[in-house]
């Protein structure tokens, strides 16, 4: 029922006025053509060529801002961390640090970025199924607010390392609750088959152990059970119910158990997906973990930064095969891979004006890549699209330029952040030179 949209879909696809009718953030101008905020999108793809991802600050701090709202409005005591993952660009992450927004990482990477970005460390969690001990020193030294360990051995891992540091780490462990999200297997994330976390049956011994280790002060309680979650709150509920149970037992034991960090994967609507909305997430937690007396955190990537960004790609040409249309876009998987990666339905708007209201036929949109995989979307109600033109694929701000390659030796495709009527780059399209730096050939091929 709530299976991810395939990439070709029996129903007939919303039209694009649907589609702008649920995206404030974008509108058809009559002159300007396709809008991100008061930034028409064909500016933006002059000043720095295409493919280009754009993402609105506005729609970044409205959307935290409404999960913000509804958690207070259930009056829950707890913070919004953004999941870096989703969308790491530094710009992306000041606009929400300076929003109140922690963050939530899972590479060392990902918490220098949210460092750079002014994130303080007592913001920073760190997750992930395999922290090396290199960044678990960085933790340490950094003095991040949490680690999530998801196993035993890393438990042991983080008492050793910051025992050796004369450190005490804020540990938290992730469980898995075993429960099916219904959502694309390669994003579910709390079955018991998954890789993640501790087995809920596991998790009082290692947390009662844990609480007799040196280097160690555990504070809680973690789970994050996939992303883009569209079946509605149910998934949630189950499992913080079980944290819930969980913490009343690790209390009845006589343990300390502050904070349950209730993890990310609210979806949103990339088709018209029935997404549940905020509210609902914050009502599931207030009726398990409400009166606990935790601190809670959410973990969001998507639903905050997803509908912020748009990526807009150009026409290189039209070609009609047998019995079909291509639109060969100069952005290929390397740029979005989510269509190839989790069959991800993408709306795609032509730019122009003349484009937007022209007659439709279906295209097959594809990138110039050499494999076929490398298609955008099957049979789309496109017009006719002479090379050049623009279309811009919506909520692309999400695992977007995150996940990008450079498959093909294709460059990193360029970043903007628009601000109300202004925008600027934020991340330089990658140079040719570039894409070969850092490569060298053995001595004995030298000439
Ligand atoms: C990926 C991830 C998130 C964010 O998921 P979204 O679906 O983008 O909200 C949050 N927490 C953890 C541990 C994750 O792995």
């Amino acid at each position: 029922m709530a299976a991810p949209a395939p990439l070709l879909h029996p129903d007939p696809d919303p039209s694009f006025t649907e589609l702008l009718a649920i995206r404030p953030q974008l509108r058809m101008d009559p002159l300007a053509g396709l809008m991100l905020e008061e930034v028409p999108l064909a500016r933006i793809a002059a000043a720095h060529g295409t493919p280009v991802w754009a993402y609105s600050a506005g729609t970044l701090r409205r959307r935290l801002a409404t999960l913000q709202g509804a958690l207070a409005e259930a009056r829950l005591d707890a913070q919004v961390h953004f999941a870096v993952k989703a969308n790491p660009n530094l710009a992306v992450l000041r606009t929400l640090g300076d929003q109140g927004a922690g963050a939530d990482v899972v590479s060392e990477g990902e918490l220098r970025a949210a460092r750079a970005a002014g994130i303080p460390a007592a913001h920073i969690v760190f997750s992930g199924v395999g922290k090396t001990l290199a960044e678990i020193r960085l933790a340490l030294s950094e003095d991040i607010q949490q680690i999530n360990a998801e196993s035993a051995e890393e438990v042991a891992m983080i008492s050793a390392t910051a025992a050796a540091m004369g450190r005490t780490a804020r540990v938290a462990l992730r469980v898995n609750p075993d429960v099916d999200a219904k959502t694309h297997a390669k994003i579910t994330t709390g079955k018991s088959e998954n890789k993640f976390g501790i087995a809920i049956g596991d998790a009082p011994a290692l947390y009662a152990r844990m609480a007799g280790l040196p280097g160690i002060r555990p504070v809680g309680l973690a789970v994050h059970i996939g992303s883009q979650i569209t079946a509605g709150v149910g998934a949630y509920r189950t499992a913080y119910g079980h944290l819930a149970d969980l913490v009343r037992s690790l209390r009845a034991q006589g343990l300390v158990v502050e904070r349950v960090d209730c993890g990310g994967g609210l979806g949103i609507p990339y088709r018209d997906e029935p997404a549940p909305n905020p509210a609902a997430l914050a009502g599931a937690i207030a009726a398990t973990l409400g009166n606990l007396g935790v601190a809670l955190m959410v973990e969001p990537g998507r639903w905050i930064a997803g509908p912020a960004g748009v990526l807009v790609a150009s026409v290189i040409l039209q070609k009609q095969g047998a019995g079909r249309r291509f639109l060969v876009l100069d952005a290929a998987m390397n740029d979005l891979v989510r269509p190839a990666m989790y069959e991800a339905w993408h709306g795609i708007l032509p730019v122009a004006p003349a484009d937007f209201t022209a007659p439709l036929a279906p295209a097959d949109v594809v990138g110039p890549i050499c494999e076929s995989g490398d298609t955008f979307a099957r049979n789309r109600g496109l017009p006719s699209l002479q090379p050049a033109s623009l279309v811009a694929f919506l909520d692309a701000g999400a695992y977007g330029a995150a996940m990008s390659s450079t498959y093909n030796n294709r460059p990193l495709a360029a970043e903007v952040l628009v601000e109300g009527d202004r925008f600027a780059l934020v991340r330089e399209r990658q140079t040719q030179e570039a894409l070969l730096a850092g490569q060298a050939l053995p001595p004995w091929m030298a000439r």
